[in-house]
């Protein structure tokens, strides 16, 4: 495991002295689904939009602190006020900023793991002790009434609906139950929520639950994780300390015109988000077929799945056929489990093909060079 020189273990804040330096893990393959990207190619007409909007953008002038333009074309979609979405450069800085403004020293955040990684780490940056609530070990499913009683004590709850890297959903009620139970915040993380069936939006909360912050990403069904675009719905006087503890231009100027053009063009994903969930049920049942592998049903663009020597048939997908999936074998509740993102059916068809060749027939022993 990576750690900090002996001399910097010294100069960090005594809290940050076991951080780890960032290894992300990365090589490049042919096919890449690691990170649920979304790997199809921007549609046509949001390209042509997004190229026209970057290149009549002024680069000279800061960027509009608060993204006015995008923010009004994301309040009208989502039928909220203005007052009511922030924007982040990414969904990440948003998570970093809600841990930074109402975690800290004494304060506890309640998750629900195994679930996004960076929950837990943003907490150990924030001092805020993070409690939590384990899914059941077999269905990989949150106990709701744990949830709600931890709820009872927290400044802050993080859900993940669908969760990464589980799939799973959560039934509104039980978000419902933990907003009225916590006398803190309660963040809904919806980044895959536009791959989930309909209906399964923690939004309409909003409403009733003024102690309710959602976030979602343009990362993921927008298929633009490289511009940096997240959001946050919620309260108003939530979104004003989101607004006020962040950094005044991180959403530069190119984010914004680019965000804005396909935000707009939001109808022209349906198709491919369509053809992602019926690829991720096709990949799901025939992942499922092949003997020794254990697939839970995802209503993200990704699926988790076990199988015997997962770190060894990941390192060999990737040394041997160039395809590239997230190992979390090492992670706590996760043993022997690879994260694989759906990706078009040429990819999906190239991860099959290989995994049958690997796992089915029994070749995990030998080596094939
Ligand atoms: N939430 C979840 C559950 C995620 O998986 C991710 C990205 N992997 C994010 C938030 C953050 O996404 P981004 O910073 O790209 O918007």
């Amino acid at each position: 495991m990576a750690q900090l020189s002996e001399r910097m273990r010294a100069l960090v804040q005594p809290h940050l002295a076991d951080i780890e330096p960032y290894d992300p893990n990365f090589t490049p393959t042919r096919i890449n689904l690691s990170a649920n990207e979304n790997t199809y190619p921007l549609p046509a007409p949001v390209h042509d939009a997004v190229v026209s909007a970057l290149a009549a953008t002024p680069l000279n002038r800061y960027p509009d602190p608060m993204s006015d333009e995008l923010r009004g074309e994301l309040a009208a979609w989502h039928g909220v006020a203005p007052e009511q979405v922030c924007v982040g450069n990414g969904g990440d800085e948003l998570l970093y900023n809600f841990l930074l403004a109402f975690g800290g020293a004494g304060r506890t955040l309640v998750t629900c793991p195994p679930d996004f990684s960076e929950y837990a780490f943003f907490a150990s940056l924030a001092q805020t002790d993070v409690v939590r609530v384990w899914r059941d070990a077999d269905t990989m499913r949150v106990d709701a009434a744990s949830l709600v009683e931890a709820a009872q004590q927290a400044h802050m709850v993080i859900l993940t609906s669908p969760n990464n890297p589980t799939g799973d959903v959560l039934e509104r009620d039980l978000i419902a139950r933990v907003c009225a139970a916590c006398p803190g915040l309660v963040m809904v993380d919806e980044a895959y929520g536009e791959f989930a069936d309909a209906g399964t939006t923690a939004e309409p909360l909003l409403a009733c639950h003024d102690n309710l912050v959602v976030l979602h990403t343009l990362s993921k069904a927008f298929g633009s994780a490289g511009i940096r675009c997240g959001y946050v719905l919620a309260a108003p006087d939530i979104i004003e300390v989101f607004a006020a503890i962040r950094q005044i231009y991180s959403v530069n100027v190119l984010t914004q015109a680019a965000a804005v053009a396909a935000v707009r063009s939001r109808a022209v994903f349906e198709p491919v988000v369509e053809t992602i969930r019926a690829e991720r049920e096709r990949m799901a049942a025939a992942l499922g077929s092949i003997p020794g592998v254990r697939v839970w049903p995802s209503q993200g663009n990704f699926l988790l799945v076990r199988m015997a020597e997962a770190s060894r048939v990941r390192a060999r997908l990737r040394d041997e056929y160039s395809i590239l999936v997230r190992d979390f074998s090492y992670a706590p509740g996760l043993a022997d489990c690879l994260r694989i993102t759906v990706g078009t059916p040429e990819e999906n068809n190239a991860v099959l093909h290989a995994l049958e060749q690997l796992v089915a027939y029994g070749s995990l022993g030998k080596e094939t060079r």
